[in-house]
């Protein structure tokens, strides 16, 4: 069945949404995106999602297409139009279309799309059995605080993931562990302490990780903001990833490595669980 999609101010058919082979962010990949999650036809983290969209947008000199309410109000027509009980809600800005040149135009008028992906949240096997992760080099740009789409290396990191049977990549830059591919990563270490690294220009500023790293606090759990490697996330006793799609998501096996008994770690069901329940009663 056909969904409707939000294209510069219409709600229109997908078949019937088309953008200028001169956009940007077809040519340069000049744009920037969030995916915010739905649960009961609600939105979850939405003050978190607009606040690193405009931090995005501000980073790379791009205009908004449009105000915080107007934002929230598609994303609330997507998720009635389309019905959506639980899935995610994709929302993307590009500079807009000018003839190509590598400098930014200057009267380019930004393009703005959202589309809605139904599909479970909650109840997935990623949560139940855990993933299975893999090591690869990060190779992305300097810049990865800012959510551009330039997906490429990431999606190459899952290939190579898929390739081996596994879920997933965590990857490396400088013998550390930056993220996962589309998620931050973290450790409990054998005496529970959580760790996970520090956020700097070198990683995304999940949206998912401020939350749980406050639960996690709340709930009298230790936590270390440092870098870790590889063999240092083989020996630890659990190890979950987060991101607004799959909140916190058990890892059971790294690089071949299974971790305890290969199931999903107390620490990380018990925060899925807080995770889930809190960002429900903040939903809009
Ligand atoms: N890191 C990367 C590279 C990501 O692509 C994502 C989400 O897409 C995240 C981390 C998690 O961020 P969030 O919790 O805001 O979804």
């Amino acid at each position: 069945m056909s969904r409707i999609v939000y294209l510069n101010g219409d709600y229109v058919a997908e078949e019937d949404a088309k953008i200028s082979v001169f956009d940007r962010g077809f040519l340069f990949a000049d744009g920037v995106y969030e995916v915010t999650s739905v649960i009961d036809h609600k939105i979850l983290e939405w003050d978190g999602h607009c606040a690193r969209l405009r931090r995005s947008l501000g980073e790379l000199q791009m205009d908004s297409p449009a105000t915080d309410a107007e934002l929230l109000e598609i994303h609330r027509e997507l998720v009635r139009r389309n019905d959506l009980e639980e899935g995610v809600i994709y929302l993307q800005v590009t500079r807009g279309a000018a003839d190509r040149d590598f400098a930014f135009p200057e009267d380019a008028t930004p393009t703005l799309v959202l589309f809605t992906q139904a599909k479970a949240l909650v109840d997935t096997s990623a949560a139940n059995a855990g993933l299975k992760v893999i090591s690869v080099p990060d190779i992305r740009w300097g810049r990865r605080d800012i959510k551009t789409v330039q997906l490429l290396a990431p999606s190459l990191g899952k290939m190579a993931a898929k390739a081996q049977g596994c879920d997933d990549a965590w990857m490396v830059e400088d013998g550390f562990v930056t993220e996962g591919t589309s998620n931050n990563a973290y450790i409990v270490t054998q005496n529970g302490t959580l760790v996970t690294r520090q956020l700097s220009t070198a990683l995304l500023h999940g949206i998912t990780r401020a939350s749980v790293l406050k639960m996690a606090a709340e709930a009298q759990i230790k936590i270390e903001e440092r870098p870790f490697t590889i063999e240092e996330a083989k020996q630890a006793a659990e190890a979950f990833v987060t991101a607004a799609s799959t909140f916190v998501a058990p890892v059971v096996e790294i690089d071949g490595q299974m971790l305890g008994d290969g199931t999903p770690g107390p620490i990380s069901k018990r925060l899925r669980e807080i995770y889930i329940s809190e960002s429900r009663k903040t939903a809009v």
